[in-house]
């Protein structure tokens, strides 16, 4: 028997096997929190790519500027197309590089914001673009010590010079990307912000200063305010985790996100009885289990087979066997109230427990960012406005 008629009445939390909720008050609390702890002045770029860590893109960015945010900063020129057809206007930072002419067009065309790491590349873009009306605001990119995207910091005089006189091209920015921000060892991270600080006064003494520079992501946003400069870049900490244990203790944020899936099946099993592929668990006792419409093909990491648990009636319990594409199992030998089409929480939080992304990356060796990330496009994307009186906070968690 499926009960339906337990959940509100939104179509795939009412029929689909598995979904994510997002929780659009914990996002505008994650804002206000943000802005609190910056000053007035310092902007607030919404760091959208990778749609939104998973979160769904457009619904993040309308939410995230609706809560107090300025920018939007996305990796690809189509994930800044996909706003702007939303009908979204804020401006628009594309942090990656950019090849080809197409793009270089419809970075025009569609008012985004393109990052230029090295002069050949502004070279192209205004041989492209030739003389315009408005000129194209472009941000203009250091490498500090990343040694990803960015022209060397001691060339930052010369690079902003050569930019400065081609015809179609503002600079609208100068900025760079932090390493190690958060790690509680901050020996780079400060020679990272030396060297940054460094190749700004020599700008300064120039007369070329930008009219902004920006450098901090999550981790140096809450680690240290003197990283904030006049925007600061925000992903991971807008979706409610703390990119650090050290940094918990700065704000409260929420998470985001919740996976949620249906139990579709259960059985009582035998002991001595395998379960899953590859027979990884095998039962000890005679056992019920309960099969679970979500798998590693909707982005529940397999390495977590055997080592993870999930949330249903209030209760942890724990998931056996290897985790397979579309499905899990569960060992719910002591939940007989069980019935197949209640409600399971995988990520987020039931009764008292919670469960993070966090929780997910310590136990399969990665971070919360690729847990986030991870969650696939066959799970429909839910916005709701959950209180956040019955949110556990991560924090400590
Ligand atoms: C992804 C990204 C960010 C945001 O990083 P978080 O750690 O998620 O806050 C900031 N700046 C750049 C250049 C990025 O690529």
């Amino acid at each position: 028997m499926l009960s339906w008629d337990k959940t509100p009445s939104l179509a795939p939390m009412r029929c689909c096997r598995a979904w994510v909720e997002i929780n659009l008050t914990a996002l505008a609390h994650n804002v206000r929190q943000l802005r609190q702890w910056l000053m007035p002045t310092t902007e607030l770029m919404a760091v959208v790519k990778a749609d939104a860590y998973g979160h769904g893109a457009v619904t993040i960015a309308r939410h995230a500027l609706k809560a107090g945010a300025h920018w939007c900063g996305v990796a690809t020129v189509p994930e800044g197309i996909e706003l702007r057809q939303a009908g979204i206007q804020a401006p628009i930072l594309l942090m990656g590089a950019v090849h080809s002419l197409e793009e270089v067009r419809a970075i025009a065309q569609w008012q985004l914001q393109p990052t230029l790491v090295a002069p050949k590349q502004a070279l192209v873009f205004s041989e492209t673009l030739g003389r315009l009306d408005h000129p194209l605001p472009v941000h203009l990119k250091l490498d500090t010590g990343m040694s990803r995207l960015g022209h060397p910091w001691q060339q930052a005089v010369e690079f902003v010079q050569f930019v400065q006189q081609l015809p179609g091209l503002a600079i609208a920015s100068v900025y760079s990307h932090l390493a190690t921000a958060d790690d509680p060892d901050t020996t780079v991270l400060q020679q990272q912000h030396h060297r940054f600080q460094t190749a700004i006064e020599a700008l300064t003494q120039h007369q070329l200063r930008p009219p902004q520079l920006h450098l901090a992501n999550s981790a140096a946003t809450l680690g240290d305010t003197a990283l904030h400069y006049d925007m600061v870049r925000v992903g991971l900490a807008l979706y409610g985790l703390y990119p650090a244990p050290h940094l918990r203790s700065t704000i409260s944020l929420h998470p985001v996100m919740q996976v949620k899936a249906r139990i579709t099946h259960i059985k009582e099993i035998a002991a001595g009885t395998g379960v899953s592929y590859g027979h990884q668990f095998v039962a000890p006792q005679p056992m019920r289990i309960a099969v679970v419409g979500i798998g590693y093909a909707d982005g529940v990491p397999r390495a977590l087979s055997n080592h993870m648990a999930v949330l249903v009636q209030g209760q942890q319990v724990r998931q056996v066997g290897a985790i397979t594409m579309d499905q899990l199992m569960l060992d719910v030998t002591h939940l007989p109230g069980l019935q197949e089409g209640d409600i399971v929480t995988l990520l987020g939080h039931q009764g008292r427990h919670c469960i993070t992304a966090d929780d997910w990356a310590n136990l399969s060796g990665t971070i919360s960012w690729e847990i986030l990330c991870g969650f696939k496009h066959r799970l429909p994307r839910v916005a709701l406005e959950q209180p956040l009186t019955a949110l556990a906070t991560s924090r400590g968690s």
